[in-house]
């Protein structure tokens, strides 16, 4: 499932700096982002970051043994409001179809 967020999920997961999201230009922080291998689109029109994922398709911040948020406390709105699964404290409230 690929992840969207917003610049203010960005600096609450302290990758991007309060003051440069501030006074930076956000098609910079996205090119900065991208080459970094964080982010894996950017849409301009609507201030959208799609997260990269790991090959398997896990999120970059699931613990891979665990299955644990490795962001818990500052995970993405997204994240935050996912509607059905979760939450249960820590772990990440997305699952694949076909996991227990
Ligand atoms: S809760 Fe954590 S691991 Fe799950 S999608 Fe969000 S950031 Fe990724």
């Amino acid at each position: 499932m690929p992840l969207e967020v917003r610049l203010d999920d960005l600096v609450r997961m302290e990758l991007v700096d309060p003051f440069e999201a501030e006074h930076e230009d956000i098609k910079q922080i996205a090119k900065r982002l991208t080459k970094s291998g964080v982010v894996a689109r950017f849409n301009n029109k609507y201030e959208l970051f799609t997260l990269a994922r790991r090959a398997s398709g896990d999120c970059l911040y699931l613990d891979a043994n665990t299955r644990r948020c490795t962001i818990y406390d500052k995970r993405p709105h997204t994240c935050r409001n996912h509607p059905k699964v979760g939450p249960r404290p820590g772990y990440c409230a997305f699952r694949a179809k076909d996991t227990p």
